[in-house]
């Protein structure tokens, strides 16, 4: 397929884009600077590497031109000198570059962390990314100070790392904006909110405040049971979220003395990177607990779609058709609201399998799966019962609504001909028998037993027609 060259607006878009993020990025990371050597906070090559990954289009020369100019103008607001800030912007560009490098080649599963092991890869492209931001740093030791290379190196590489496996994660499970839209509207209609839905942060608040009020090394930890409960109740986006609040919390509540941690020198370069080391590492639990639900779920998702659907035809299976009518019908009941039920079943059916081929004959099925679906309103279902069989439920359907549908898919399917792949095009017709309750009945197999009599009579009477049955006439 053929891409459209992107205009220049689109460019400059790219451009303004990255800039502006990265530029607010390094402001936040600067603002954040007195708290540490380096600054306390860096998210700027976290987001950038994150907006790459997830918004490919941005990773062009100009979306790169445009955060290139953002970090030398952040750190010339800084009072650097010329050097130093080539030196800053040199290692943040490496760190970038490495990561984003890394990252196309992974598969898109794990770029999106779906996979219980993407947390895995994660940590070692982090780690790939911030070791070699580390070696720019050596190399600009001399400009910023007089540590010994390899101790250097380390605190480099280490503010990295802390800083990438915080962000990282929030910008790589980002919901898609293009969906976000339509599916909170959607989670707003169907999701009824539960008190015990905010209990795991409610855990987390308090352990917070419990290392506070207790103290001492083991305040660090107090958090994980509560992100680990997290990460088993919320998505992998929402516990990244909780994750970086974790980290963030850390970090800042030491360096303002909030988390009183009897260690001397707390604010020394081997202290700071023992603890930046292992709040990554901490982080990397409830992360990967959210991912295994997140593939636990999406494969469970998977499974239920199996056994619910039929998989020639993509409609619900017998079994899941029965399940679904019967809670359907039970609130249709409630409602003393009206119902019909189709039982659709095509006309010598054998005939085609015999002269086509049992391929051919799947054509059909399929053919007529799709006019059947497309024959019926938007409420009502449809299952795939039998070889050729086919029910449906029309809720709330008066008895001549029921038999237009009938009849309109009826005409449809024996006005269509249908391409069975080898140049031949066949055409069926289908006959159908239609049950109706003025007030539905709880009952699906009754309203199908009284549908099948009047479709036994369509075929007893030739075929290619509509029969209706009034439940309670
Ligand atoms: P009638 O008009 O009375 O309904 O005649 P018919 O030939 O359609 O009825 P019958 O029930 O005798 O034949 C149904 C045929 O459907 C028999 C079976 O081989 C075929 N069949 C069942 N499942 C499938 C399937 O998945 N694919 C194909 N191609 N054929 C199937
Ligand atoms: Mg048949
Ligand atoms: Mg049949």
């Amino acid at each position: 397929m053929m891409h459209p060259t992107p205009s220049w607006t689109e460019h400059i878009k790219a451009a303004a884009i990255t800039g502006i993020i990265v530029f607010a990025a390094c402001v936040l990371g600067i603002l954040s600077r007195p708290m540490g050597h380096l600054a306390a906070l860096w998210p700027a090559n976290a987001l950038l590497i994150g907006l790459f990954v997830r918004f490919p289009k941005l990773n062009n020369a100009f979306g790169w031109l445009g955060a290139i100019l953002a970090y030398f103008m952040a750190d010339i607001m800084t009072g650097n000198n010329w050097s130093a800030n080539l030196m800053l912007t040199a290692g943040n560009l490496v760190c970038v570059v490495t990561g984003v490098l890394l990252f196309s080649w992974l598969d898109e599963e794990h770029r999106r962390l779906k996979h219980p092991l993407s947390v895995l890869y994660l940590a070692l492209v982090a780690s790939c990314a911030a070791a070699a931001t580390g070696v720019v740093g050596v190399i600009a030791d001399p400009i910023l100070s007089n540590a010994n290379p390899l101790k250097n190196w380390a605190f480099w590489s280490v503010i990295e790392l802390a800083n990438l496996m915080a962000v990282l994660p929030v910008m790589l499970s980002l919901p898609d904006l293009s969906g976000l839209r339509l599916d909170r509207r959607r989670a707003f209609k169907t999701e009824h909110f539960h008190v015990s839905k905010i209990l795991p942060v409610c855990a987390l608040l308090i352990s917070l405040a419990l290392g506070i009020i207790v103290g001492g090394p083991g305040a660090l930890v107090f958090p994980i049971p509560a992100l680990l409960w997290c990460a088993l109740s919320y998505d992998i986006f929402i516990t990244s979220i909780l994750t970086l609040l974790y980290s963030g919390w850390v970090l800042i509540a030491m360096s303002l003395g909030y988390l009183p941690i009897s260690i001397v020198n707390m604010n020394s370069r081997p202290m700071l990177l023992s603890i930046r080391i292992g709040v990554s590492l901490m982080a990397l639990a409830p992360l990967t607990v959210a991912c295994v639900m997140a593939a636990r779920e999406e494969l469970l998702r998977q499974l239920k779609y199996i056994a619910e659907h039929d998989q020639l035809t993509a409609l619900l299976n017998r079994r899941a058709f029965n399940e679904r009518a019967a809670n359907l019908l039970a609130r249709l009941s409630e409602q003393t609201r009206p119902v019909a039920v189709l039982m659709l079943d095509i006309d010598k059916f054998k005939d085609v399998n015999d002269t086509y081929g049992h391929a051919g004959g799947d054509r059909v099925l399929v053919a007529f799966a799709r006019i059947a679906s497309a024959g019926l309103r938007n409420i009502d279902m449809l299952g795939r019962i039998g070889g050729e069989e086919f029910a449906a439920v029309l809720p709330g359907c008066g008895q001549k609504e029921a038999a237009k549908i009938a009849q309109r898919i009826r005409s449809k399917l024996a006005d269509t001909s249908i391409d069975l792949g080898d140049g031949q095009q066949i055409t069926v017709t289908v006959s159908i028998g239609v049950s109706f309750a003025q007030q539905a009945i709880p009952d699906i197999e009754a309203l199908l037993l009284v549908a099948d009599k009047a479709l036994y009579r369509a075929k007893e009477n030739g075929r290619n027609r509509v029969e209706s049955d009034d439940l309670d006439a």
